[in-house]
């Protein structure tokens, strides 16, 4: 299914992007999780419209019954990955999509993976990025930090480099859809915690909890959900290593996708989300109307 505008994020940035680009009779899906920041806001005061406090559970609803009454589909998925062929293919755990124009609305991006000596070895053995990186792991032993379909997704991804994989769960319990559970059974499971990070250029390894080492030539982070960041890094966006770096049109450095709301960490509030939305989907309505134009 070709989408004219995909939208990453069911929060305030991604619902008001989704409102316009459906308005403009253009075919938009919103992918997204309920786990909104806005949720764990008990009381909005601060947002036009509203003579009294509503709650930001209240706010989300609404605006997705909004989108969804105006047309645009609403999809309860986890996009584990982004590339961009001709058009842009956005790979979620439950499917696969093709969209022309793409908006990132994700939030800010929250997980850290708690882990000491995690940042001594970044790019010296920890990586974010397994499309990037993989390659330097041909044949090596590597793990994957991560308790989640995403994790799944990343140590799949290292497959055709290497064989030997394993998850280190860092005693977080796994949380991974059962359609994912066969290709699970293709890496090493380690659920211990993992007391640090150790080697010296280089990583070499890690120590668990339990006082047992294990050596490692690489480990990829994917701990959580796939951020605003983490596809930032697979796809070559411009970050400032915490927030995608958009125009004033909310315009990422590669053609057709944008950012807005939370992940642009300009200003962290409903209303700015819910403005960049509007702005970025002006680009998206002249992209999609020219290629069809075009042909
Ligand atoms: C406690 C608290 C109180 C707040 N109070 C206020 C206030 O009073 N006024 C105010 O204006 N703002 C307030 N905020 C800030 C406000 O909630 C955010 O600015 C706003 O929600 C940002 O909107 P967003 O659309 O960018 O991201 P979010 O609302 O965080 O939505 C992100 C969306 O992206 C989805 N997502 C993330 N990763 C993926 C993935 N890999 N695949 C698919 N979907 C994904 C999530 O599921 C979610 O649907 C508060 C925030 C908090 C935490």
């Amino acid at each position: 299914m070709l989408y004219d505008a995909l939208i990453i994020g069911r929060g305030p940035a991604g619902i008001s992007c989704a409102i316009y680009t459906v308005r403009a009779n253009l075919k938009t899906a919103v992918i997204g999780k309920t786990n909104s920041a806005l949720l764990k806001a008990d009381k909005i005061e601060n947002y036009y419209g509203f003579a009294e406090p509503v709650s930001g559970k209240k706010l989300l609803e609404t605006g997705e019954k909004q989108a969804a009454r105006l047309g645009a589909q609403i999809i309860e998925d986890e996009v584990v990955g982004i590339e961009k062929e001709k058009n842009f293919k956005i790979t979620c755990t439950n499917g696969v999509y093709e969209a022309r124009t793409v908006l990132i609305a994700t939030g800010a991006p929250v997980i850290k993976a708690p882990v000491k000596n995690l940042e001594q070895f970044e790019g010296r053995g920890i990586s974010y990025c397994t499309t990037c990186d993989g390659f330097f792991y041909r044949n090596k032993k590597v793990g994957v930090l991560g308790y989640t379909d995403y994790a799944v997704h990343e140590a799949s991804e290292l497959l055709p480099f290497t064989q030997d994989i394993t998850l280190f769960t860092n005693a977080m319990p796994l949380n991974v859809s059962d359609n994912l559970k066969e290709t699970l059974s293709r890496f090493r499971i380690n659920t211990l915690k993992i007391k640090e990070l150790y080697g010296a250029e280089t990583l070499e390894g890690l120590t668990l909890e339990a006082g047992r080492q294990e050596t490692l030539n690489g480990l990829f982070i994917a701990y959580g959900s796939a951020s605003s960041i983490s596809f930032a890094l697979k796809m070559g966006i411009i970050t400032d290593g915490k927030s995608i770096q958009a125009n004033d049109r909310m315009e990422t450095n590669i053609p057709g996708l944008f950012a807005a709301g939370d992940c642009t960490g300009i200003f962290k509030q409903v209303s700015v989300g819910v403005g960049q939305g509007a702005i970025a989907s002006r680009q998206m309505i002249e992209i999609v109307r020219k290629m069809k134009k075009d042909g």
